[in-house]
């Protein structure tokens, strides 16, 4: 019907996967309350707020609007870039985190993060490493890079970057703002970082990894994220 046709989307706060204390002692309660309901949410409402005076982008999803940066107007383009960011990587973020996450990967995932780091425990530290030099506000990945083979490597990128604007596909990401861990680290963003494994959700990330196959390359900039619209 027309009327539905003229319905604007809207990008929207995914729930979260589990209750704000799911997280505990990992990540603490409070912290999540305020990362997800309010942080994450300003994202979305300040990506929609950006997107008011285009129609035609808020028509387009927040990874097309992430990667398209040069088809953004000048005024709205490092707002765009920075919420729409934001509200993708975070909405990966709660769900490479489960309750009943840590233990280790399994199958072509763990297969792959042997061949390329030697073992888990070097990917770790690897990670960590990564996480705790990363200067400022920003992100720690874990990437299938955009290459022959599909190599895994430890990336990070700052502000709200993806991986996917340098064209590797992220498979696990840990937030390394301070908003991610400061009332309950304080400034010691290496424990924070350590105790993160207790709750990393590899089966998600089995199925990020698997889902690269799956898809022919032009087509990553569609996977990696929740994208919702109204
Ligand atoms: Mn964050």
């Amino acid at each position: 019907m027309e009327t539905l046709a003229r319905v604007q989307s809207k990008h929207l706060l995914p729930v979260l996967p589990y209750s704000h204390a799911a997280l505990e002692p990992h990540i603490d309660a409070r912290t999540m309350m305020l990362h997800h309901d309010k942080h994450h949410a300003s994202y979305v409402e300040n990506l929609n707020a950006a997107l008011a005076e285009y129609p035609d982008l808020r028509e387009r999803t927040a990874f097309w609007l992430l990667l398209h940066s040069s088809e953004i107007p000048k005024e709205a383009r490092t707002a765009v870039r920075n919420n729409a960011g934001g509200h993708i990587n975070h909405s990966m973020f709660w769900r490479v985190m489960s309750p009943s996450g840590g233990d280790q990967p399994t199958g072509a995932l763990a297969d792959a993060i042997m061949r390329d780091f030697g073992n888990l425990e070097n990917f770790k530290a690897r990670f960590d490493e990564a996480g705790s030099k990363a200067f400022g506000s920003g992100w720690v990945w874990l990437v299938r890079t955009h290459q022959p083979g599909g190599k895994l490597e430890v990336l990070t990128t700052s502000g709200h970057d993806n991986p996917l604007m340098q064209g590797h596909f992220p498979l696990l990401v840990n937030d390394v703002w301070e908003h991610a861990y400061y009332l309950k680290h304080e400034n010691r963003r290496a424990d924070y970082l350590k105790g993160w494994w207790a709750v990393v959700n590899w089966p998600e990330v089995a199925r990020r990894f698997k889902s690269t196959e799956l898809y022919p390359e032009p087509r990553w900039e569609n996977e990696g994220g929740l994208v919702l619209e109204a």
